[in-house]
């Protein structure tokens, strides 16, 4: 059964030109979603869904922040509707999270040691110099690397 659009929804002006990305994303996810995990590590499994969700995220971040191509208005709606997570894009506001790849890989409980995920580690400062975190498959997400 095809989806029924809802007409609740109302979108605002300009909309439309970044609808076609948008959809893409999701389509991707989609696909990401119902990917048979076989072979793969269960961590590994979830890597492209959290890449793509990063990408969602920073593609409206960038259309509002930077390139200052869509109103406010319409920046506000892709958040509420849940094309872009708040939280994440609230944390690239901060210095030093400018290039954070998802919310997990700053939260504490989630890591073994200390505080931060190897990937939050700047380059200059680990022991390996090719890293692939186990949150999101993140290559190192630290400011200025
Ligand atoms: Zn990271
Ligand atoms: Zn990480």
């Amino acid at each position: 059964m095809p989806k029924v659009k809802t007409s609740r929804v109302r979108y605002p002006e300009g909309w439309e030109l970044i609808e076609p990305t948008l959809r893409e994303l999701q389509a991707k996810m989609r696909e990401a979603e119902n990917d048979p995990h076989d072979g793969k590590r269960k961590c590994e499994a979830l890597w492209p869904i959290f890449k793509i969700e990063h990408q969602k995220s920073r593609y409206i971040f960038d259309l509002y922040h930077r390139r200052k191509e869509i109103s406010k208005e319409l920046y506000e709606f892709c958040l509420d509707q849940r094309y872009a997570d708040k939280n994440l894009i609230a944390k690239w506001k901060k210095p030093g999270y400018e290039r954070l790849c998802c919310l997990r890989c700053i939260q504490p409980r989630d890591h073994n040691f200390g505080t931060t995920c190897a990937c939050r580690v700047p380059k200059h400062l680990r022991e390996e110099k090719v890293i692939e975190c186990v949150h999101c498959g993140c290559r190192g997400c630290a400011s200025g690397d």
